[in-house]
Parts: structure tokens; sequence; C-alpha cells
């Protein structure tokens, strides 16, 4: 049955399936189960030990280790709601979270997909289609082409309008693939061929367009809840600023580069943006900032890896609220409700090289987390857990709070000498020595801050 309203009072799910595995399995577990409602884990062959299949109260396997014919198969994802009787989903992030079709088929067969309405998750997962929604709905964007590029005299007129440098990306893309810096007019033409045929490889889309290369911004970005009747807020920013191969490494919030003032114009932009698109769920906008300006890059609509640094400033479970919105509950939150305390920094520990970054599938033969006051970790992993070689890295997340930056910062210092992997090689080496660094600890670094370091040699003596 689906989530009816009933004079005023929700009818809140009976059973929830996972679509998905690892730490965000856990955490919609988690969040399940403190509403009372059952859950479906689905596995792969690879993941029958895993931990999300021992704690869901039913796991249905749904394939072999490929992604694809597991936690992409819709047919089988399906057949495992049919079976277990569940009536709604939740796609937790990657996988099948931002796939407007699966919203589709669930909505078909009268299961409730536990995020946005079909039509906004396919707006926004064209990046093209997405830059004029913001735009539209008062969004500031990356000055650029206003939608594909057709050709290279179109590029020209473009990036003559606009100055160089700038980036050509996939309107299709994602995980910070394919983009191409381009610094001079006779790179242009060699370099968009090239972005095209590796969008058209990766993402079965060749449609590119081009906006202006920011040198030196922040990555940040504005974490949103609507209700879907025009009910909206925002919960302040998380700085993703430090990353890898336009991946990120390192969360943290509020952001060391924004005030008050800042803060709230942007999120006041947001929350009324996402009211008159009349968005449902939870949803992450996207910005680069430079010199006091946000630009639009794209919207995430769904759950986000980095979404415990705003559940660690704001006291906000943002999945029990997923649930909930999906359900059909109003918004429980006015945006006066929303109250940032302190600092919060998440580390995405991978199981990979500290200074090369080469993954490190295989088993873990001691895994001790730290704890105590303000120290949180998301992890799917156990002592005697084989990592799989065919899904990411992520061996868990450690999320640190402090009533301010500094105290957050000796938290984490001391939460990450605590954390011990073996067995495997893991990049808490890369955060030991990124905590202790006097431009990390001023607060002071942009999107190139942590390649520039990388390629300086920075990790070429981890510490232990
Ligand atoms: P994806 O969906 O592949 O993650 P995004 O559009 O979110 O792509 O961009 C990912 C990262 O790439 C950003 O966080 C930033 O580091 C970099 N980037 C994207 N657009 C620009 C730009 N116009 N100027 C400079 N860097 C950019």
């Amino acid at each position: 049955m689906r989530a009816a309203r009933n004079d005023g009072e929700i009818k809140m799910f009976d059973k929830i399936l996972i679509a998905n595995r690892g730490e965000i399995a856990l955490r919609v577990l988690r969040a399940a189960k403190e509403l009372g409602i059952a859950t479906v884990a689905v596995h792969s062959t690879a993941d029958a030990n895993a931990m999300h299949v021992r704690l869901a109260d039913e796991s249905v396997c749904i394939g072999p280790p490929s992604a694809r014919e597991s936690y992409l198969n819709i047919p089988a994802l399906i057949a495992a709601c049919e079976i277990t009787g569940a009536d709604a989903v939740h796609p937790g992030y990657g996988f099948l979270s931002e796939n407007a079709r699966f919203a589709e088929i669930l909505e078909q067969h009268d299961i409730t997909f536990i995020g946005p309405k079909a039509e906004h998750i396919r707006s926004m997962g064209d990046k093209i289609e997405a830059k004029r929604t913001a735009k539209r709905l008062g969004i500031p964007c990356v000055p650029g082409s206003e939608g594909g590029i057709s050709d290279d005299a179109e590029a020209l007129k473009i990036v003559r309008e606009i100055g160089f440098p700038v980036i050509i990306k996939a309107a299709s893309g994602g995980g910070g693939k394919g983009m191409k810096v381009v610094r001079n007019e006779e790179e242009l033409s060699v370099l968009l061929a090239t972005a095209r045929s590796e969008a058209k490889a990766n993402f079965g889309d060749d449609a590119v367009y081009i906006e202006k290369y920011l040198e030196k911004p922040r990555h940040i970005e504005i974490q949103v809840l609507g209700d879907g009747r025009g009910n909206a807020i925002h919960l302040g920013e998380r700085d993703c600023s430090l990353q890898r191969r336009h991946q990120k490494v390192w969360e943290e919030g509020p952001s060391p580069a924004l005030n008050a003032g800042e803060r709230d114009r942007i999120g006041e932009i947001c929350a009324k943006a996402m009211s008159e698109l009349g968005y449902l769920g939870a949803g992450t906008i996207e910005f680069l900032y430079e010199d006091g300006e946000f630009y639009f890059i794209e919207m995430n609509t769904r759950i986000q890896v980095e979404h415990p640094v705003t559940e660690m400033i704001t006291g906000i479970d943002l999945v029990n609220e997923q649930i909930r919105i999906a359900a059909g509950a109003p918004l429980s939150l006015r945006q006066a409700d929303i109250v940032i305390e302190g600092h919060a920094i998440e580390c995405r520990v991978n199981a990979e090289h500290p200074a090369t970054f080469r993954p490190s599938p295989g088993r873990i033969q001691s895994f001790h987390t730290p704890g105590g006051l303000g120290v949180r970790v998301d992890s799917a992993a156990y002592q005697g857990y084989m990592i799989p070689p065919n899904y990411d890295s992520l061996v868990g997340k450690l999320i640190v709070h402090g009533r301010n930056r500094d105290e957050c910062l000796m938290r984490l210092r001391r939460s990450l000498d605590e954390f011990v992997v073996d067995g495997v090689d893991t990049t808490l080496p890369l955060f030991r020595t990124l905590v202790r660094n006097p431009d990390i600890l001023n607060g002071d670094y942009n999107i190139h801050w942590l390649e520039k370091f990388l390629a300086a040699g920075g990790m070429d003596e981890p510490q232990a």
C-alpha cells in the first residue's frame, strides 16, 4: 500500500528495502529502526557476509558481484520488494539514487521511492538543464554556455565572451570525471573532441557545456529539505574544498571562509528556490565560492556521503526526515528551528594507499574505531571483513564535533590517532598529516590545495 495521508496523520511505511550496501545501507537501517520500520537488505554474492545484511530484518541476494547485475539491477530490486512486501525503497547514494526511471518504475509498482519527484531528479541529473533551472529560480551560476556546445565555432564564441581559462564538462557527468580545463584557443578544439568522446564512453551521452574555470574557489554546498508542498528550509553549508581528482576527501561545516551574513544570504536563496520548485526530500545545492560570490555548479537530489557533518552541527537526523517526508509528512522544522552549533569535520577513510591512492582491497586484520564525546564513525567494516574489489573503497567515515573549530581539530587529531585499521592500506595517515598542517589549521585552502600539497610530496613520508 502506498503511504497515504489519513486525517492529518501520516501512514508510515511498514517495511523499507535499502537498495544499497556499505555504511550508507547501515545508516538508513538505523534511521528505519528508530522509526519502528522493518528493513530489508539486498546484497550481491560478494556481500553475503556484509554488516548491512546481518543487521537487517530480512535480506535478499539480488545478483553476482558486478554492480550492474546486482545493485543496479532494477528488475531484481523490484522482485525483492515484491517477495518481501516492502512498501518503500531507500536508494542511499550512488547506484540508483539519482535514477529517475527507477523512481518511476517503483511508483508504477506502488512502492514509494524515498527521494525527490522523478521530474526533479531528471532535471537536476542533466547538468545543462540543472543550470537552466537554477538560473530560472534565481540561483547564481558560473558564467558559461546557455546550453550544450554544438561545434568549435560556438565554443570559440563563448570562450571569447567569458575569457580563458574555461572548463568543459559533460552534461551527464558525475564523480568528477571527464572535465577538461582549457587555457588557450589552440587547445580548445582538441580538448572539446576529447571531452565529447570521454563523455560518450563514460555516460553514454556526448553533450558537453563550457563554463568559466575558477582559479581558486572553495567548494561550498547547501543542505536543503523540502516537503514537496512548497515548504523548504536550508541547514547551512558544508565546505568540501579538500578534494583529489574532484573527489571530496575532507568535509567540514561551517565553512571557515563564510560569515553569518553570507551563509544566510545563500541559504535563503536555496530555500526559496526549493520552495518554488516544490522540491521533495533532502538535496544539496553545490557552489563554487570565490571572492565573496557563489556560483552554482550542480544539485545532488539525494542524501550525500558528507551529510553527517550537517547532522552533527544541527542535531537533525536527515535520513529520518527523508523517510518522514517520503511518507507524506509535512516538514516538521521551520527555518527558525535550525540552529548551527559548533563545528564538525568528516574524513573519508578509504582503503587506498595514503600517498599513491592505489586501491587496497583485502581482509581487515584488526579494526578499532575511536570514541568519546563528539566522535562518530559511520562504517560497515569489522575485524576480519574482506573488502571486495568490486565497489568503492570507503572503509568508513570519521565525523568529529567540537564546540568550535579548534576543539573539533583537537578532537579529530586524537580520534585519528586512536583509529586502527590493519591488513589493508588506508588514507588514515593522510588525515593525520592534514590535521597538523598549518594551512588546514587556519582553514586556508581551496579546491586545488590538496592536489598541490600531494604534488609537492606532502605525503611522501606519511606519518604512521
Ligand atoms: P561532478 O558531478 O562530476 O562531481 P561538479 O560539477 O560537481 O562535477 O564538479 C566537481 C568539482 O570539479 C568541483 O567541486 C570543483 O572542484 C571542480 N569544478 C567544477 N566546475 C568548476 C569550475 N567552473 N571551475 C573550477 N573548478 C570546477
